[in-house]
């Protein structure tokens, strides 16, 4: 059975007094979760302590990027070692938000793979087509070369460490959401070119991201290589994050 995991990406959003109110209920709503989804907190990095704290062990926690670097002269970095230092299990790697509006490239994507790997996170790697690519019919196609390189130096046991979200960049923040069959399309392929590039595939938890709403995610997380979902917009409302998580 793979993991089945749902991700609240808060990106640049939040306050100290949004934190408790929002994990607080949060908190409450995952006690009665009963289906076994995994649930995760990926608050702005200063906020992840204080996450940690109010969430009293009922979720994990993650940062939304880490450095390329283990240590050193890289001012307003942080490294992967140091999340896991204050208790993050969970590192999300390559969003098309720091692809687009920072420059990463896949090479430095992959590089922040291996680092965060080597430190012992989990990394949920994004990858994702733009809408023009998705109109050339060029999606699986991007997806795979963004892969192919992101994880070009992981093997063996290494790949109980990478989960994979597929988020389609026209998707994410628009409201506007693959078709599940898309989605799933999408998934299948991911999912066989894990396998030709070594994975257990099988094994591998696949997050499909991109407007995940109450009211689309248990079609999309009834899809049979959809494991779950890197929610944006909606981890900032607990009743909506809880419903996603009652989704699956
Ligand atoms: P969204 O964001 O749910 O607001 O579309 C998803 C993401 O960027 O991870």
């Amino acid at each position: 059975m793979r993991r089945r995991i749902v991700a609240g990406n808060w990106k640049m959003n939040g306050s100290l007094e949004l934190a408790r109110s929002l994990v607080g209920e949060v908190r409450e709503g995952i006690v009665e979760l009963d289906n076994g989804a995994e649930v995760v907190i990926i608050p702005p990095a200063l906020y992840v302590a204080s996450v940690q704290q109010l969430l009293n062990g009922q979720a994990r926690v993650g940062v939304q990027n880490i450095a390329a670097w283990d240590a050193g002269a890289y001012t307003g970095e942080i490294s992967g070692q140091m999340a896991v230092d204050v208790g993050c299990e969970f590192a999300i790697v390559g969003h098309s938000e720091r692809r687009e509006l920072f420059g990463e490239s896949d090479a430095v994507i992959a590089e922040k793979v291996d680092r965060g790997i080597a430190a012992g996170l989990k990394i949920i790697l994004c990858v994702g087509e733009t809408l023009a690519q998705r109109e050339a019919g060029l999606a699986v196609e991007v997806v795979s070369a963004q892969l192919r390189e992101a994880l070009k130096s992981v093997s063996g046991e290494q790949w109980k460490q990478v989960v994979v979200a597929y988020e389609p960049v026209w998707a994410i923040g628009t409201g506007k959401t693959a078709t599940s069959e898309d989605a799933q399309a999408v998934h299948q392929a991911i999912r066989s070119l894990l396998g030709e590039l070594g994975a257990p595939e099988q094994e591998i938890t696949l997050l499909y991201g991109g407007s995940v709403k109450p009211d689309n995610a248990s079609e999309l997380f009834a899809q049979p290589d959809i494991d779950g979902g890197l929610i944006g917009g909606a981890s900032l409302k607990a009743p909506d994050f809880l419903a996603i998580c009652k989704a699956i």
